[in-house]
């Protein structure tokens, strides 16, 4: 019984090579783009992707920041919740 290699040995059959990171199309070795365009696309996302984080740190402080005053209120304002 010969056993079936479920992964494809693409390096045996291509040679040592890389794929697009943005739309997976094979390049040489050690490039992470296949175009200037693809490279544009996945520095837009990397962008879009580093604003969103950044908002959200911002929301998770103005939580954190209300969460505190919600809690210190009482003790700021003696006389507010009595
Ligand atoms: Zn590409």
């Amino acid at each position: 019984m010969v056993l079936q290699m479920s992964k494809r040995r693409d390096d045996d059959k291509w040679g040592p090579h890389s794929h697009c990171v943005v739309c997976g199309v094979a390049t040489p070795e050690n490039e992470k783009y296949c175009s200037a365009v693809c490279e544009a696309k996945y520095n837009q996302e990397a962008e879009k992707y580093k604003r969103q984080q950044k908002m959200s740190y911002i929301f998770i402080g103005i939580m954190g920041v209300l969460v505190i005053l919600m809690f210190a209120l009482p003790y700021l304002i003696p006389g507010l919740f009595s």
